[in-house]
């Protein structure tokens, strides 16, 4: 068996279904089975029941059914990976052990972002660094309650701060330059921020995660906007 299904497995064996699907549908217990309204489609009546003995869900509505991960996708609406990555999270599995999957070079992607976001965001903040963006902002009558709320930052007008960070941090300067946060030097002698002098908007996804940027430039650096 190869870790991807022994993660799986371990998994099951260690999350309830019924106790998993009750923390979003309400259930009730009716024989062997527990029984609920289904959240994949309308009804009045429950048609959506889970099986605790086979471990289960099945909808004779609308004949949804699977194990714990078929619900986590579909009511979640995230992909196989995600799903067994948010489980595992929620009963403390360990799944580091996944590798060279592209499930997990997202992840390492998103806290790249997420370190970047909150670096840049630091800085605009700075009483030294971000004073000129925090002008600029107020000069445009953007207040703070905005800004934080857009998780707005500024990138100083330098060109390795960012990089130093990551460098520091030890993050995979690969994925940082995948991420379109660093650009390589033409001469293989490391890498530049591609975002210096500019207020930083972070760009989200619908589960509110940072998944890129754009920039625009406080300076006479071109182009204005840059994503
Ligand atoms: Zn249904």
């Amino acid at each position: 068996m190869d870790r991807y299904s022994s993660i799986k497995e371990e998994i099951k064996g260690m999350c309830d279904i019924v106790e998993l699907i009750g923390q979003f549908v309400q259930l009730k217990k009716t024989g062997k089975n527990y029984v609920g309204l289904c959240p994949f489609h309308s009804e009045k009546d429950p048609s959506f029941t889970v099986n605790p003995e086979r471990q289960i869900f099945h909808c004779f509505g609308c004949k949804k059914g699977g194990d714990i991960f078929t619900f986590w996708m579909e009511y979640h609406n995230v992909s196989f990976f995600e799903a067994l990555k948010d489980i595992a999270e929620r009963y403390n599995i360990d799944i580091k052990g996944l590798s060279g999957d592209k499930g997990e070079e997202r992840a390492k992607l998103l806290e790249i972002n997420e370190m970047a976001a909150s670096f840049y965001r630091q800085m605009l903040y700075d009483p030294v660094e971000g004073k000129k963006a925090r002008e600029y902002l107020r000069k445009r009558n953007i207040d703070d309650a905005v800004a934080k709320e857009a998780g707005l930052g500024y990138a100083p007008d330098r060109w390795d701060s960012l990089y130093k960070l990551f460098l520091n941090r030890h993050i995979d300067i690969r994925l940082a330059i995948n991420a379109g946060l660093l650009v390589e030097r033409d001469a293989g002698d490391g890498c530049y921020d591609r975002f210096r002098n500019r207020l930083i908007f972070p760009i989200f996804d619908i589960r509110g995660r940072v998944v890129g940027f754009g920039g625009r430039t406080l300076g006479d650096g071109m182009p204005k906007y840059l994503n």
